[in-house]
């Protein structure tokens, strides 16, 4: 653990300073915002040069696929069932893309269905695609974290946007919402960290990460990043998005009093050096779980994609399995599932 872990106590310690000040004049409302575009909610996370990183990849090579491929446990999702599905229930479709059924509702966190994230040059889906988009029950609400291409895909917004049973309505964080009409996508609205809004039985709100933006060479941190929470058929969920560690994990939990389930990111977090500044390891993973008050998780952003960073793309859930070792962990308060599973939101007992 590199330059996070010494900064902990002071981020920690910003973090603290800023939530007194915010309950004085309420600046917690709204996320930060400079010359530079949006900030993070701990100040000093300044992130490395990614050229830098890109430099190193191309001088230093990433991790090849071993001989037998990538151990990615993977399955075809059975659209009948996702159909026929009567209680709470989430489906990981890979990536950071997972499909919640929840009071009634079909909810969809950063869909990217393609077989390459930004096209043509972009890392490549390693498991086939569990489910087309057209297999897909209707789809209510699409929630979007941030303007990364593994997180926004066009082709994949386009063709929901287009069903013939008539498109979600898209959450996207502040400064999205152009890119959606552009495109001609009119059922979109953009949220600032702490807002919410109510779609039918469910209350949706947009709650800050540790993370940064950008789809062009000019674009960097323009548009805002965060994750969602979803409450509704008595359960409270998170998306977190893609996230440093923050103590802004704690605040979150703080203000939501605990969750049932959360979606963390627990790949692409090598090499720590830069990596450490934009997305949590597995360590971090585990802790944000525990800030959050979050009763159970399921480990997301991995094994779909490659490359996208530099451990190895089966790495993460040995990695979980080995933090769930060492801290007394059952599988059921940190998981992960297989691409294109489909388990029941509420806990088995
Ligand atoms: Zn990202
Ligand atoms: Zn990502």
């Amino acid at each position: 653990m590199l330059m996070p872990r010494r900064l902990l106590p002071i981020s920690v310690a910003i973090g603290v300073a800023l939530v007194t000040i915010g309950s004085c004049v309420d600046a917690r409302a709204q996320a930060p915002r400079d010359a530079r575009g949006f900030r993070n909610p701990d100040p000093i996370f300044e992130r490395p040069s990614f050229w830098r990183w890109k430099w190193q990849e191309l001088t230093g090579g990433v991790p090849a696929e071993p001989p037998g491929g990538w151990n990615i446990p993977s399955m075809r999702t059975d659209p009948a069932a996702l159909a026929a599905e009567t209680t709470a229930a989430m489906t990981w479709i890979g990536h950071a893309t997972v499909l919640v059924h929840i009071a009634g509702k079909n909810i969809l966190f950063d869909p990217i269905f393609s077989d390459y994230v930004a096209p043509p040059f972009g890392p490549r889906r390693v498991p086939p695609l569990p489910i087309a988009i057209d297999e897909l029950p209707t789809i209510d609400v699409v929630m979007i974290s941030h303007n990364h291409y593994d997180h926004l895909d066009e082709a994949s917004v386009r063709r929901l946007a287009a069903r013939p049973q008539g498109g979600p309505i898209f959450l996207v964080p502040l400064g999205l919402r152009a890119w959606f009409l552009e495109r001609g996508i009119e059922r979109v609205q953009e949220f600032d960290w702490w807002q919410s809004t109510r779609q039918g039985p469910l209350k949706i709100t947009f709650v800050p990460a540790n993370h940064w933006s950008r789809r062009t060479l000019t674009d960097t941190n323009e548009t805002l990043w965060g994750g969602w929470v979803v409450e509704g058929d008595g359960l409270r969920l998170i998306h977190t998005g893609d996230t440093a560690y923050s103590a802004v994990f704690r605040e979150i939990g703080k203000r939501f009093g605990g969750f049932d389930m959360a979606f963390i990111p627990i790949g692409a977090y090598s090499p720590r050096w830069y990596m450490g500044y934009v997305h949590v390891d597995v360590v971090e993973a585990e802790e944000i779980r525990v800030d959050l008050n979050a009763k159970r998780a399921i480990g997301i952003h991995w094994g779909t994609y490659s490359p996208l960073a530099n451990e190895p793309l089966d790495e993460p859930p040995r990695e979980l399995a080995r933090v769930r070792g060492a801290l007394g962990l059952t599988p059921d308060q940190f998981d992960v599932m297989k691409i294109g599973e489909t388990r029941p939101l509420r806990s088995p007992d």
